[in-house]
């Protein structure tokens, strides 16, 4: 028995896996803390009209910037956000920042234009999701067209009810993209039945473009999927002039990455907006 006990603690206690949670335990509490210290911005990136190359929009990607560990990158904190259920005060703030940017903008003069806001599936599982976000909009004073939820597929794909909330969400008039498409398990045939009205083409198609027929492919099946579905395209991860042109020539009207802006604090972007009273 004690032998059995022994080999069990010496496991539990691998040296490795006692420093994954321990810096898990960690980097938890510094996130905790972190929210109620109000230690995230957000950065914003533009979404290009191909074409054109006029603005289509933005993306808000939020940072989070540690005042003794310095910046801390999404990948690195939104996974334990998630399992923590950070993400839900987290996610509210990311939503209301997002908002009053949006409401800083307008008044500001600058032509209007969508912020896409990315959103978690822990987020869509709480029952008062959608009047959480109508009274975030309602609050910050933001009209529903000027916000675009980013969900993943597995989103979609998980529930009826998830399914149900998210058209209950496009039905207060925000836009729903499906981000990183391509990458989950949704078959083409289901997409048409989904409650979505972009599908971002992930960037993992996009970084060999130039050399991989298969990526070529997969990107025309999505746009022609998209075509028939009435749901628009974007790609994501659009470093150099020929993957844009690539892009482009296979039907893809619009387009996000490196190649024209990389995400930016919110000052550092208006020279790229179109005032209105210039415009008109
Ligand atoms: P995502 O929503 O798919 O965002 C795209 C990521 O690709 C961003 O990374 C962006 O900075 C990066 N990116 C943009 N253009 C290029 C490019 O040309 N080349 C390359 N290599 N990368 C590019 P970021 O900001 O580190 O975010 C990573 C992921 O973290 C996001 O992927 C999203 O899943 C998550 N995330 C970021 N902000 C939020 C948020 O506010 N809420 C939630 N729930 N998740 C977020
Ligand atoms: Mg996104
Ligand atoms: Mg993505
Ligand atoms: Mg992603």
């Amino acid at each position: 028995y004690v032998k059995e006990q022994g080999g069990g603690i010496a496991k539990m206690y691998a040296p490795e896996a006692a420093t994954k949670t321990l810096e898990r335990i960690l980097l938890e509490n510094e996130l905790r803390k972190s929210v109620q210290l109000g230690h995230f911005t957000l950065e914003y990136q533009p979404k290009m009209n191909l074409a054109i190359g006029e603005l289509a929009g933005v993306e808000a990607l939020v940072r989070w910037n540690h005042p003794d560990l310095g910046r801390i990158p999404p990948d690195k904190f939104i996974p334990l956000a998630e399992e923590t259920k950070i993400i839900l005060p987290l996610g509210e703030w990311i939503l209301r920042e997002a908002c009053k940017q949006a409401a800083r903008w307008t008044r500001q003069g600058f032509k209007p234009f969508r912020i896409a806001v990315n959103m978690s599936a822990v987020q869509l599982e709480e029952p008062d999701i959608v009047e959480t976000i109508e009274r975030i909009l309602m609050e910050e004073n933001v009209s529903p067209e000027l916000i675009e939820i980013e969900l993943t597929e597995s989103a979609f794909a998980d529930r009826e009810e998830m399914r149900y909330t998210i058209q209950r969400i496009r039905d207060l008039g925000i836009i729903i993209a499906i981000d990183d498409f391509g990458t989950g398990y949704s078959t083409f045939s289901y997409i048409k039945e989904l409650p979505a009205d972009i599908l971002k083409i992930d960037m993992s198609f996009v970084k060999d473009i130039d050399v991989n027929q298969n990526s070529r492919a997969i990107v025309k099946a999505i746009v022609t999927l998209a075509d028939t579905a009435g749901l628009n395209v974007i790609a994501e991860g659009v470093e150099t002039v020929e993957q844009a042109e690539i892009l482009h020539g296979l039907g893809c009207r619009e387009g996000q990455g490196y190649l024209y802006s990389r995400p930016l604090p919110p000052e550092e972007c208006e020279y790229m907006f179109t005032n209105v009273s210039k415009d008109e």
